[in-house]
């Protein structure tokens, strides 16, 4: 496939009854109005060459290179590339996605080095930007709204606090997310950041953002926006960091295989988008916790939702995988209609069987394992015991799928040698030290940068589990900016 001229980038929508749009309005929007998920209408190719010439790049240069494409006529490059290293400006290491040795031929990549300790921060900081930007030039003032079960709703806040054109408001289970998750979201001071402590849990607060966004009224007048997992402008800053790390390790002349602990399918997914474009992935391996729907679907051709498991990595209890619906449609022929009838499907049944040839698509484009909750305290443990490193659970639930993989021979496949297997680092240990030292022993300390959010003043609301509460809120405090 060809690419067209950058201009003619356009979105589509997976269940094909939406508008067509532009990167800014698909960013800007979201969801489609048909309830679908905006993907590309073409994938833009990196040719080899293209792809040998990231080597030596700065991680902002080669980002702006394989992003560009995407924008289409959406800005200026000269803009978007100075927009880009404003974004990772804030990583606290020079290279910013580093790549980690940690066996004869397996790596981590650390994602986790921005402000906020997850790998939400390489895409948050990046859209963060990229609104102030389109809201500027447009004039406008936007609401942020979203709910967290801790990562993403600190990114969000450390992304656009201060902004001028925007207020953020997220919404977390009181009393259940981690003291440095609630300290991240309650500690800044800007007047545009509102932390709201809902009495509930995170299903709850999901449950409150759909009303929200369900009310259509409330979401005009209010002028809402999401930048939840299915935002695609966040899936695409994640396709970068798939790039640089094969062509560390020799790519485009060598095959490199990436294992991801996966949640909402975002992160995968964007290493599928890389593959697309021409990135040579030998193997892309879903990675999950006990909640584990992914591993089962690529199993027995069968979507079916369980109720949620909590984990000691919790970022991945997740039953609904947003993101998955993309790579959907793609299996699906990037046929519509049928989209349309699963995710029907899943409303009514919770699940659905794999039309054939999705089913044999996706089997083709992804291998999968699990890691138990013991399994994953084991592999925490033993990587601090061989390496003096300690991983926070998410990554760890990787590493326990790519020995699996490795045990069973699953790395040597290529005839011409192993390829190097990446495993996503998705947290800093810091975040999770509960689990972490109940596992192997050792508390992980904070990085000094963030040494004091223990001595910070907090600032939140709590609220009821009531959308109506919820609304006036938002109404109230963004009524004088309203009213400007
Ligand atoms: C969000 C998150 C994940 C899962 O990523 P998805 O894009 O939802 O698959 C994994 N690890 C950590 C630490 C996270 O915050």
């Amino acid at each position: 496939m060809t690419p067209g001229p950058a201009s003619t980038m356009t979105y589509v929508s997976t269940r094909g009854q939406a508008p067509v749009l532009g990167f800014a309005d698909a960013m800007l929007k979201g969801l489609a109005q048909d309830g679908g998920l905006y993907v590309p209408a073409h994938w833009p190719a990196l040719d080899g060459p293209r792809i040998a010439a990231l080597f030596g790049l700065s991680y902002e240069d080669a980002a702006t290179e394989i992003m560009v494409p995407f924008i289409g006529d959406a800005m200026a490059v000269a803009e978007f590339r100075t927009l880009v290293q404003d974004a990772y400006s804030g990583f606290r290491h020079r290279v910013r996605c580093p790549l980690v040795q940690i066996g004869s031929n397996s790596f981590l990549l650390e994602l986790f080095h921005g402000p906020t300790l997850a790998f939400k921060d390489v895409a948050m900081q990046f859209i963060g930007r990229l609104f102030a930007t389109w809201l500027s030039h447009k004039g406008e003032r936007l609401t942020i709204v979203g709910a967290t079960s801790g990562d993403t709703g600190s990114s969000a806040i450390e992304a656009f606090r201060g902004q001028d054109s925007v207020d953020v408001f997220i919404m977390y289970p009181d009393g259940r997310v981690s003291d440095v998750q609630r300290r991240q979201m309650t500690t800044p001071q800007e007047a545009n950041v509102h932390a709201l402590a809902v009495e509930g849990d995170f299903d709850d607060c999901q449950r409150l953002l759909k009303s929200l966004f369900n009310d259509s009224e409330f979401r005009d007048e209010a002028r809402l926006g999401a930048v939840n997992s299915i935002n695609w402008a966040r899936v695409l800053a994640q396709v970068v960091y798939y790039f640089t790390a094969a062509v560390a390790l020799g790519a485009p002349d060598r095959k490199v295989s990436f294992v991801v602990p996966t949640g909402n399918f975002g992160d995968v997914y964007a290493g599928y988008v890389a593959r697309r474009m021409g990135l040579p992935i030998d193997r892309l391996v879903i990675a999950t916790n006990q909640n584990d729907i992914l591993d089962r679907t690529l199993r027995t051709g069968s979507y079916r939702m369980s109720d949620v498991k909590p984990s000691i990595s919790p970022s991945m209890d997740i039953q609904v995988s947003s993101n998955f619906e993309r790579v959907l449609f793609d299996g699906c022929g990037r046929d519509a209609s049928q989209v349309r009838h699963l995710m029907a499907a899943l409303a009514t049944d919770r699940g659905f069987d794999l039309p054939p040839g999705a089913a044999a698509f996706l089997r083709r484009e992804f291998a999968s394992g699990r890691a138990s909750e013991a399994e994953t305290a084991e592999t925490i443990r033993a990587v601090q015991s061989e390496t003096g490193r300690t991983l926070c659970p998410h990554t760890a639930v990787a590493v326990k799928v790519a020995r699996d993989m490795a045990r069973a021979g699953g790395q040597v496949r290529e005839s011409d040698g192993d390829s190097p297997v990446v495993i996503l680092a998705t947290a800093h240990a810091a975040k999770f030290p509960d689990a972490v030292e109940a596992a192997c022993g050792v508390r992980p300390p904070l990085p000094t940068e963030l040494a004091d959010i223990f001595d910070r003043p907090e600032r939140m609301t709590r609220v009821a589990n009531d959308p109506a509460a919820i609304k006036s809120i938002i109404m109230e405090r963004t009524a004088a900016c309203r009213r400007s």
